[in-house]
């Protein structure tokens, strides 16, 4: 079953042989106010809602099949139309503001060592219709939801084209409405996608999951870095920032004893040298079968002390949501489809 986001009305009417095309933009407008089954969409007549409601169930293609709370934390398991099965998260801060993190792929190829969505592999890359459905299920939750970020199961930029066309849709003003500025695409470092993502000229927000400014140790934790060293990658951000003026989040996931030590914070201070960047240092949750340890707490506040003295813009990451695997780098295998 299709989905109807990202479609023109015409489209909508045709999918759903409707006599009269305005009724698809009752439908959509329908979809945006967390409203998915026909039956409730009573602006529409009662036989055609009944019609509709037999033959598709409901408005969307894909249905949430378990929800978890914890903390301002909850995470959605999504089962799409040919029963895979990917995660979205809403995350709540303290301010009553929401934000969406989105999955772009199941699974994921890219492989980081220290991310569990990185064991499954990809299966495959998801639909613009399917990105948005994710937005929709956490929407109809209750909470407007101002922000979005990409950073659940997947590589958005491996997924270019559905990614973008969601964004564009999302952003629509008669649809959800979402400030570009308010959107973060994240990345393990795709150089290619991120050229890609400058030339597109969308003001997204760019956050890059960096982990370890040394080419050695980012290598031997991220398969990207082999093909997209470290010089390549800083290039890409350059161009991307003379283009979009806008500052670039690099993600440092801290791993105990792998990428903590005062070398380690000088190698980053270089690294940000002629970038506008803010650091997110985010200690790593514990995935037990991956083989890494969280740092320390007193190994946290040594490396926060050496980004102050190097005067390194950062901010830190406390994970929410570690209890409900919703927090970064959890997404995953559990849910995956069984074959
Ligand atoms: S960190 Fe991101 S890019 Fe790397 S394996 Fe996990 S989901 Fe994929």
């Amino acid at each position: 079953m299709e989905s109807l986001f990202c479609k023109s009305n015409e489209e909508i009417a045709s999918i759903l042989n409707l006599e009269k095309p305005f009724q698809a933009k009752i439908i959509y407008q329908n979809l945006i106010r967390g409203v998915f089954d026909f039956n409730a969409m009573t602006s529409l007549p009662k036989a055609l809602r009944e019609r509709l409601s037999a033959e598709r169930g409901s408005a969307l293609s894909s249905k949430v099949i378990r929800k978890e709370e914890a903390q301002s934390t909850i995470k959605l398991a999504v089962e799409l139309a040919d029963g895979d099965i990917i995660e979205c998260v809403r995350l709540s801060d303290g301010e009553n503001r929401h934000t969406a993190c989105l999955s772009s792929q199941v699974g994921c190829a890219m492989g980081c060592a220290f991310c569990k969505t990185g064991t499954m592999g990809l299966v495959r890359n998801l639909t613009t219709g399917e990105i948005i459905e994710q937005f929709a299920h956490l929407s109809a939750l209750g909470e407007r939801i101002s922000h979005i970020v990409f950073m659940g199961m997947g590589e958005a930029l491996a997924n270019f084209t559905s990614a973008m066309d969601a964004i564009k849709e999302l952003h629509r003003e008669d649809g959800f409405g979402i400030s570009y500025r308010k959107m973060t695409i994240s990345t393990c470092g795709l150089v290619p996608g991120i050229r890609k993502l400058t030339e597109l000229d969308i003001p997204v927000r760019l956050a890059v999951s960096l982990v370890s400014a040394d080419d050695e140790t980012r290598s031997s934790i991220m398969r990207i870095n082999k093909a997209h060293p470290l010089h390549e990658l800083k290039n890409a951000l350059i161009s991307f920032q003379r283009h979009q003026d806008r500052r670039i989040t690099l993600e440092y996931c801290m791993l105990g004893d792998v990428n903590t030590s005062h070398r380690n914070a000088e190698e980053l201070a270089q690294f940000c040298k002629g970038l506008d960047a803010l650091v997110n240092l985010i200690p790593w949750n514990p995935v037990p079968e991956l083989g890494f340890k969280a740092p320390e707490e007193n190994e946290i506040k040594a490396f926060e002390n050496d980004l102050k003295k190097l005067r390194i813009s950062y901010t830190i990451r406390r994970s929410k949501g570690q209890s409900i695997s919703g927090a970064c780098g959890q997404l995953a295998t559990e849910t995956k489809r069984e074959k």
